[in-house]
């Protein structure tokens, strides 16, 4: 049998989207021998077999691209077998074992990292399950959903280039992120409750807290929120005072898709693009009789409105009852603070707590 090798190099956003996983994947499904590595100008693949393997594995490779991956182009290079794919063919099936990820390679920026993605419906059904390790955790995330680009502080995408390396993946974690049939294989933000980031209260303390009047802030992953009850006109007013913002609108979260209903009216596009995984704020024309503050849009008749994205505001929001402002953790138009010193010091003044 005639083996070839082929070098491929992938580009786009194909990082912190599932695409090592389904790399690797393909090569066992087709049972080719090589590796996969992220390097700062895309994904590189090395792949060897049999040419028609080969050619069904490039193919492949895009048509069944995960869902979150962006290809913009894939450069193939045809360099010499190294022997590790002999034998092997349509026939050996899964498992052999050839294939591997390795460890990325740092390097000059030019590749592009997924935005975040809101959490998935597998990751939801974790949170809400009882008996699962994360029930009721609120920076669940897998290979399919979390935070991605707000915080990796460079690239490649690795999670010690991100705000996480600080925290020490435990055992059933590690294991986790290591099976290649696991949903959480390869997720670079992968944590639970015994190796991930904390709340300092807890969501109904937090929740509590809101119902008070009193503005939060809220430390997701990627940065810092200040959150305040949408329908308290004092609370809103207060923040917007602290804030030094005069009239911009701020934006609203609600639960899910009837409390949106609730305050503005939905047509189906709306509905579907506040649904979709980058879970944007859209602008929609407001409710008249809507429970909201009249500081929240003041003189306005629309409402910037988003859905939940991460599991922190699905607990947030369920526990609340009724939508919150969100609003970036900065004073008018400062960057946004996401490390802990920086952001107890600037965000002393207008949270609450
Ligand atoms: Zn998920
Ligand atoms: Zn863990």
């Amino acid at each position: 049998m005639a083996v070839v090798r082929r070098r491929l190099i992938v580009r786009g956003i194909v990082q912190g989207v599932g695409f090592r996983p389904h790399v690797h994947q393909l090569a066992d499904e087709l049972g080719l021998a090589g590796f996969v590595t992220n390097t700062a100008d895309g994904v590189v693949v090395e792949i060897e077999g049999s040419a028609a393997d080969v050619a069904s594995f490039t193919d492949a490779l895009v048509e069944r691209a995960p869902p979150l991956a962006v290809i913009e182009s894939v450069e193939q290079h045809e360099v010499p077998a190294t022997g590790t794919g002999t034998g092997s063919g349509s026939g050996s099936g899964p498992g052999s074992g050839r294939f591997e990820i390795r460890a990325s390679v740092a390097g000059a920026a030019a590749t592009l990292v997924s935005p975040d993605v809101g959490t998935c419906d597998a990751c939801r059904a974790d949170v809400a399950e009882a008996g699962d390790r994360r029930h009721g955790y609120a920076f669940t995330n897998c290979t399919n959903c979390g935070p991605r680009y707000s915080i990796v502080t460079t690239i490649p995408y690795d999670r010690a280039n991100t705000t996480m390396a600080a925290f020490i993946m435990c055992a059933e974690c590690r294991a986790e992120y290591e099976d290649v049939r696991d949903r959480r294989f390869h997720a670079q933000p992968v944590c639970c409750p015994a190796c991930g980031p904390r709340l300092s209260a807890t969501i109904n303390e937090i929740a509590a807290a809101l119902r008070d009047g009193e503005i939060i802030a809220v430390k997701g992953l990627g940065g810092y929120h200040l959150a305040v009850l949408a329908s308290s006109e004092p609370a809103v007013a207060r923040l917007r005072a602290r804030k030094h913002r005069e009239a911009k609108p701020f934006a609203l979260m609600a639960g899910d898709l009837d409390a949106v209903n609730r305050l503005c009216v939905l047509d189906d596009a709306e509905r579907e693009l506040l649904a979709s995984p980058a879970r944007p704020i859209v602008v929609l024309g407001a409710r008249p009789d809507a429970d909201i503050a009249p500081s929240v849009a003041p003189g306005l008749h629309e409402l910037g409105v988003m859905l939940p994205y991460t599991p922190l505001h699905h607990l947030l929001l369920d526990a609340v009852g009724e939508p919150i402002v969100l609003t970036s953790g900065n004073v008018a138009d400062e960057p946004i603070a996401y490390r802990d010193d920086d952001a107890s010091t600037r965000l002393t003044p207008i949270a609450d707590r």
